[in-house]
């Protein structure tokens, strides 16, 4: 399914087979999760994608032939960070997230919105067995990029998480894993999502815009509203931290200084590393952590990116490939 132009339809196409490079493999896809980024990047809001480009970056598949690290049928995924330089200063300090010459899945390079892909072997990720190949692929920018975000709420008690889609899903469960407690911001009308977030662990469901029944520790902000930044901060204690984990948000209105004052702090999370990938894996294999997934054949794509636009989802869309 390729993009040719922002804010138009993907279209089914026939393309050549990509030819993997030195250090890359070929890898037969079975799944791919649908990520709002997707959405940004099909809407035009994230600005430099080649064009034609196919989408997607929670890319579960097979390795199609014998590489230098992988061997043919292994099972991997491939994330959103497809290579980093290794040269610039982040990534020589641990910082390859924020690598500046990186290549992006689904975004530099062609993703897995499609029968066959290509991975840099040494950004792939191994997957564990007895994870199933739909419930496997959110866990690639979801619930890696989720637990980077979560990491940068430090040990906050009382976790906020605002907007409650595929993201927050996982997150939800691993922080109720580490024994903290769970407030889930939604659409003030959006009871399914609300009853969805108690299901999952949370203790208190409700309206993002209204106050919460006690100040929180920490908030993450998954969905791409600006209005929801201060909203935030106003239902942070003193001492907390706002971290904001999408790759685009509207504007962020002003607040007064007051909001921010009591060394409250806001920060943004961006892309992933590898250990990242390793670490929440690893992680999610413990707690363990269950996806829900709504389950589109690729060719329906177009309808899995409408239903996220419009909220309809319940945890993460994926589309399986045949
Ligand atoms: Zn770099
Ligand atoms: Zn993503």
């Amino acid at each position: 399914m390729v993009l040719r132009a922002p804010g138009r339809p993907l279209e089914p196409a026939d393309l050549d087979d990509p030819a993997p490079a030195a250090g890359q493999v070929l890898v037969r896809v079975a799944a791919c999760g649908v990520c709002r980024t997707d959405l940004h990047i099909a809407d035009g809001e994230l600005t430099e994608p080649k064009l034609p480009l196919v989408p997607g970056h929670q890319v579960v598949g097979t390795v199609v032939a014998d590489g230098g690290r992988f061997a043919a049928g292994d099972r991997i995924g491939i994330a959103w960070l497809g290579e980093a330089c290794g040269r610039c200063r982040y990534c020589r300090s641990e910082r390859e997230n924020l690598c500046d010459d990186p290549v992006f899945t689904g975004y530099d390079r062609d993703g897995g919105y499609a029968q066959l892909a290509v991975a840099t072997e040494a950004f792939a990720f191994p997957l564990p067995d007895g994870l199933g190949d739909l419930r496997a692929a959110p866990l690639l920018c979801a619930g890696m990029i989720g637990h980077r975000a979560l990491r940068m709420a430090g040990d906050a008690e009382r976790l906020g998480l605002y907007g409650f889609g595929a993201a927050a899903h996982l997150v939800c469960q691993v922080a109720r894993h580490q024994g903290r407690r769970v407030f889930a911001f939604t659409r003030g009308d959006d009871a399914e999502a609300q009853r969805f977030a108690r299901e999952l662990g949370a203790e208190w469901a409700g309206d993002s815009l209204a106050p919460p029944p006690e100040q929180l520790d920490a908030a993450i902000i998954f969905a791409p509203v600006g209005a929801l930044v201060p909203a935030a901060l106003r239902a942070t204690a003193k001492g907390g931290v706002v971290v904001c984990a999408g790759i685009h948000m509207s504007d962020i209105p002003s607040f007064p200084y007051e909001a921010l004052w009591g060394e409250r702090s806001l920060r943004s999370v961006a892309n992933l590393t590898r250990r990242d990938g390793e670490e929440f894996l690893a992680l999610a294999a413990r707690v363990p952590v269950r996806t829900s997934v709504a389950e589109y054949p690729l060719e329906e794509a177009n309808r899995a990116l409408d239903d996220l636009r419009a909220g309809r989802l319940r945890g993460s869309a994926v589309l399986s490939v045949a």
